[in-house]
């Protein structure tokens, strides 16, 4: 069964297609359960948004959602729920889908609602470089791979509660000099898209938590240099490479504002500058994403 269904309220958009599913009981039937709302539209390949979840019932609660065929923490506040969904920069546009499981006095049912995807085309530069820029030995590509599979891990675990709190912050206060998913190629060769943005900072500045979270990685990396993860919940953490000097270590809690390091140009840069990468549930997104959605 497909409903209709447009509407809107300030900033937040109600998603157009939505159908009832699975219900074992017979009291909700078919009827609309849960309306679902989109923080920020539309959607895309590289992007993220935050979605709340509002029964429309009472007594109605969501004990679980998958979006993209993965489970997802849903956060309760008051009556409502919300919770985090990306796009990886890879996926096409289409339709994706958000599955909720609710349960209302003894009976069960799953709500799915059908989430738009727009296409994005991102920006491509083609650079003539040095080989030496873009070919490695095999001790650094050992190197390489070894640092790509310890963020990948400090990335992968999902804290089931938000550690940030209220909006996010620009870590460094520049503009930025490089934008997200940008298509490198390097002597016409295709390089992986941007992971994160590059922002301008000139050498020793001050580089500020966007969050506050949990420092899970702090590592001196080939490519990125001194580089430190942060776990903001949810699967939901925040990246900065090419530091200076680190003042963090793993395991610290750090509060919104609180000084990362300094920015600089270590591991493989042209010069000074900061670069701030999101990842959530592994999928690296634009962080401008953040300054957006909360
Ligand atoms: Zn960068």
């Amino acid at each position: 069964m497909y409903r209709n269904l447009k509407s809107s309220c300030g900033r937040i958009l109600l998603i157009i297609l939505t159908f009832s599913l699975v219900s074992t009981g017979t009291c909700l039937g078919k009827s609309r359960i849960i309306e679902v709302h989109l923080e920020s539209t539309p959607l895309f390949p590289g992007t993220f948004t935050k979605v709340t979840l509002v029964p429309r019932l009472e007594g109605v609660n969501l004990v679980g959602a998958w979006f993209d065929g993965r489970e997802i923490p849903l956060v309760r506040d008051g009556g409502a729920y919300w919770c985090l969904i990306g796009i990886g920069l890879g996926e096409r546009p289409g339709k994706k889908i958000l599955s909720m499981r609710w349960e209302r006095r003894g009976e069960r049912g799953v709500e799915v609602t059908a989430i738009p995807v727009k296409k994005k085309e991102y920006p491509k530069e083609f650079l003539r470089v040095s080989k030496k820029m873009v070919e490695f030995s095999k001790k650094q590509l050992e190197r390489v791979l070894a640092d790509q599979k310890a963020i990948r891990e400090a990335v992968k675990p999902v804290t089931k509660r938000p550690l940030f709190q209220g909006g996010f912050i620009k870590p460094v206060p520049g503009a930025v000099k490089s934008q997200f998913g940008l298509r490198r190629f390097f002597n016409n060769k295709p390089r992986s898209p941007h992971s994160g943005v590059d922002l301008k900072a000139p050498m020793d500045t001050p580089v500020l938590s966007c969050n506050s979270g949990r420092v899970v990685l702090v590592r001196d990396c080939y490519l990125s240099g001194k580089t430190v993860v942060i776990d903001h919940g949810l699967g939901l953490y925040s990246i900065y490479a090419h530091l200076n000097k680190v003042f963090v270590r793993e395991g610290q809690f750090l509060k919104k504002g609180e000084r990362i390091g300094l920015s600089g140009m270590s591991g493989r840069a042209t010069g000074p500058h900061l670069h701030w990468g999101v990842s959530l549930y592994g999928m690296r997104l634009d962080p401008l994403a953040l300054l957006k959605v909360f």
